[in-house]
């Protein structure tokens, strides 16, 4: 049994090291990102089934009609968000299976997370205590409306994709804070970053993505 393991664990340090170079060779630069990446162990996250794929740069499957994002995405998001430094509070909308949120715990003092179906809040909060992250917060609840008792954020990264930016995301965004958040119909959404100024707010586009819709209401 123990052999099993070692063997187990052997191939995904091979497949995480490959996942890592493909980053790197797609443009991730930050250092830090990338070693989260290498040391977050994907394969917690989805079925057992899909484990052998669970370094590959795709989205997963993980229930209910949602993926487990692409590393590529995951770490093109995180690399956005720590454009000014490192974060305290952290606000992730769309928790999911929890792996970008384990990701956000490593560089952020706090995290707080709004996912919309509660049967993934639960799995999320599985994985969080299998992984010992006691920073992670999540909440059943609509991430149009975000978190607002525990408001002002830093950061606020957004993980499905609204028609247009939710105006509490922005309120919710602290004075030199940082708004990650894909927008647009289905298939062909531009992901913005948008930095709140003591003037205003700042957009600017960073890529053109494919997220699942953000979606009204509770799950
Ligand atoms: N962050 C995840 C990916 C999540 S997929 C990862 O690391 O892989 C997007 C998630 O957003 C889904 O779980 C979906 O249920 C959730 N979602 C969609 N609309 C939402 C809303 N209005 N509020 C909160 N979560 C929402």
């Amino acid at each position: 049994m123990a052999g099993d393991f070692r063997g187990i664990g052997m191939t995904s340090q091979r497949s995480r090291d490959r996942l890592v170079s493909q980053l790197r060779e797609m443009g991730i630069q930050s250092k830090k990102v990338l070693e989260l990446v290498r040391n977050t162990p994907r394969h917690i996250f989805i079925d057992e089934a899909l484990a052998s794929r669970a370094y590959d740069n795709t989205a997963l499957p993980i229930g209910f009609n949602q993926t487990i994002s692409q590393p590529y995405i995951v770490a093109c998001m995180t690399e956005a968000l720590l454009a000014d430094g490192l974060p305290e509070t952290v606000l992730e909308i769309g928790t999911g299976c929890g792996y970008q949120t384990v990701i956000l715990s490593k560089l952020a003092k706090k995290v707080y997370s709004v996912e919309r179906i509660e049967a993934l809040v639960h799995r999320a909060r599985q994985n969080f205590r299998a992984l010992d992250c006691r920073n992670i917060f999540v909440r059943h609840g609509d991430g149009n409306l975000g978190w607002m008792e525990r408001a002002p954020f830093d950061a606020i990264l957004v993980a499905a994709a609204p028609l247009g930016v939710p105006p509490a995301l922005l309120e919710q965004l602290a004075s030199g804070g940082r708004l990650i958040i894909p927008v647009g119909g289905s298939g062909h959404q531009e992901l913005l970053s948008i930095r709140r100024t003591a003037e205003g707010y700042e957009e600017r586009r960073l890529d053109w993505v494919s997220f699942v819709p953000m979606i009204e209401g509770m799950g």
